[in-house]
């Protein structure tokens, strides 16, 4: 008896009647973190971490109804006992546990087990039934640590500041840019950031995070900026806020940096390899660490990941279909 299916709304538990980050308007909708895709406008009742809370609040109005709940806190649904565990893929990202007639079933989200130094770290959590994302479930898909690729960026900033040229970092607005600013050399240079990276830092404030940087207004003298690292969404490419920080040099933090070509399609000057998902060893580790006797693949490779999983484990591993796409990374 499956305590999670997938239906035209969502990842249904029928045990508990709730879903899980739903992608059509549900009455009661758990979500396991703030992206986008997994977030969505419409539902009845929202049940999330309280640091996804403002997150939520930013994004789909201050007008819906929230439950903020704390990492291991244990609810129950209709005798569905549910408790979040930190996922390590942003601030406030969970897994879902949730336990029926002494089966355990979880959905990791999206999460990535190397610590970033500012969500909460990954916790392995042992399960019968193992739901996972694959977003880079392929060997080639093999990232360097965080560290050395802060270490990169930090130099990168010192060269073109001694250049005489602004350094701008493109990465998502929530997750990446707050991993940026947590390990930007301030001591290099002033750092100053898009509209939309400062809308979430303000948010994250509610819960008591702080982050480095000035927004970048019209007030702002040009001057100011010389020489500046500049942290900015992906969309701001090609746009007059973007050519108004000339002269610069352009970078893109992403996992798919790690695919040859990505950073002349993308257009920019440099290519960091930052994600904030598991790459390859890391979705294997998840796996054999969670002891789960059943694999479900969702959203990315999950057609080879799930092949992978039954040939190399020897234990059940199947697709689930789900509309997550983690498109606010996607460059290719
Ligand atoms: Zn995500
Ligand atoms: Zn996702």
């Amino acid at each position: 008896m499956s305590l999670l299916t997938v239906n035209e709304c969502g990842l249904y538990c029928k045990q508990g009647d709730f879903y899980i980050d739903p992608w059509k308007p549900v009455k009661t909708a758990l979500i396991t973190h703030g992206h986008s895709d997994h977030m969505r406008w419409g539902m009845a009742h929202y049940v999330c971490h309280h640091h996804t809370v403002p997150l939520l609040h930013l994004r789909l109005g201050a007008d819906n109804s929230v439950q903020g709940v704390a990492y291991e806190e244990v609810m129950e649904f209709k005798g569905v006992k549910v408790s979040f565990h930190p996922a390590g893929h942003i601030i406030g990202s969970a897994q879902i546990r949730m336990e029926y007639q002494g089966e355990v079933w979880l959905f990791t989200g999206d999460y990535k087990l190397e610590a970033d130094g500012v969500s909460q770290p990954y916790s392995l959590v042992k399960c019968d039934h193992f739901i996972t994302e694959s977003t880079f479930g392929l060997p080639i898909y093999n990232f360097p640590s965080h560290s050395s690729v802060y270490g990169d960026i930090n130099s990168w900033w010192k060269a073109n500041r001694e250049g005489g040229l602004n350094t701008v970092l493109l990465g998502y607005a929530l997750g990446k840019a707050q991993n940026i600013l947590a390990h930007a050399d301030v001591n290099l240079g002033p750092v100053f950031l898009h509209g939309a990276v400062d809308n979430v830092n303000k948010a994250l404030e509610e819960v008591g995070y702080r982050f480095v940087g000035t927004r970048i207004t019209a007030d702002i003298k040009r001057d100011a900026i010389r020489g500046a690292l500049v942290v900015a969404p992906p969309s701001a490419m090609d746009t007059p806020w973007l050519r108004s920080l000339h002269p610069y040099r352009i970078a893109m933090c992403s996992g798919w940096m790690q695919l040859r070509g990505a950073r002349r399609r993308k257009g920019v000057d440099r290519g960091f390899v930052l994600s904030d998902h598991c790459d390859w060893r890391q979705l294997n580790q998840a796996v054999v660490q969670t002891g789960a006797r059943e694999v479900y693949v969702t959203h990315g490779y999950e057609h080879n990941f799930s092949k992978w999983v039954r040939e190399k484990y020897n234990i059940g591993a199947s697709i689930f279909k789900t509309l997550y796409n983690d498109a606010e990374e996607e460059i290719v």
